[in-house]
């Protein structure tokens, strides 16, 4: 499946707001959008405090477009996100959320395994993770309640899986998810809930856009 390969940190700066999707890095002074908090383009400095009020159109664009972005997912796969959620029982903001959180790049990612969804859904296409026991290089592959997510034995040896074993007991992870560094597996324990997931989007704004 395709991906955005475009400079990442203009993103940020495009919404305004730190993403957090380098990593270790976000969390340092090199990230780009601490040095330059303006809009990326020619003109985007000198735009910044000469913007009016926002239509609402806007900020439902820029809220879809955000969620895009924290997931790395393309825009004909993130409207397919959509229209299965609005067609599962229940809110449809909190179903798609629900269906990226579920993501196995983003459980690899909320696991502790890999540093940003990125480096997770790179992880995953070089084969290196398993679903109940079955390699799979799928990033956007869906994982159920009960699921155990696993890296494969043959990966195991590499320096980068050896130094995870030490570090994954630092790191925190949801509730719906359990992780051992000793067996360097997790679990899917439940499906999340809205309250579980926190990335600072306001789904009914998607909605709303998908709704135009
Ligand atoms: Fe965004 Fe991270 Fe780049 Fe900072 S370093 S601008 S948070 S991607």
């Amino acid at each position: 499946m395709a991906r955005y390969t475009g400079p990442v940190c203009k993103l940020c700066r495009r919404e305004g707001e730190k993403l957090f999707l380098k990593g270790s890095r976000c969390l340092t002074p090199k990230c780009s959008y601490e040095r330059r908090s303006y809009p990326p383009g020619q003109h985007g400095r000198e735009n910044q405090f000469r913007r009016g009020r926002a239509s609402d159109y806007l900020l439902q664009l820029r809220e879809k477009q955000k969620a895009r972005r924290i997931y790395g997912v393309l825009e004909r796969q993130f409207s397919r996100y959509f229209k299965r959620a609005s067609q599962q029982v229940g809110l449809t903001g909190t179903n798609l959320l629900v269906l990226l959180e579920r993501r196995l790049d983003n459980v690899v990612y909320r696991m502790g395994i890999a540093d940003s969804r990125a480096q997770a859904r790179q992880l995953v296409q070089h084969g290196h993770i398993m679903i109940n026991g079955r390699k799979t290089n799928v990033p956007s592959a869906l994982v159920s309640s009960g699921d155990t997510i696993s890296i494969r034995p043959e990966s195991t040896r590499r320096n980068y899986f050896r130094q995870l074993r030490q570090d994954l007991d630092d790191r925190r992870v949801p509730r719906w998810l359990s992780i051992s560094a000793a067996s360097l597996s997790g679990s899917v324990l439940d499906l999340p809930k809205r309250d579980d997931i926190d990335v600072s989007l306001n789904e009914q704004l998607i909605v709303e856009y998908y709704s135009r």
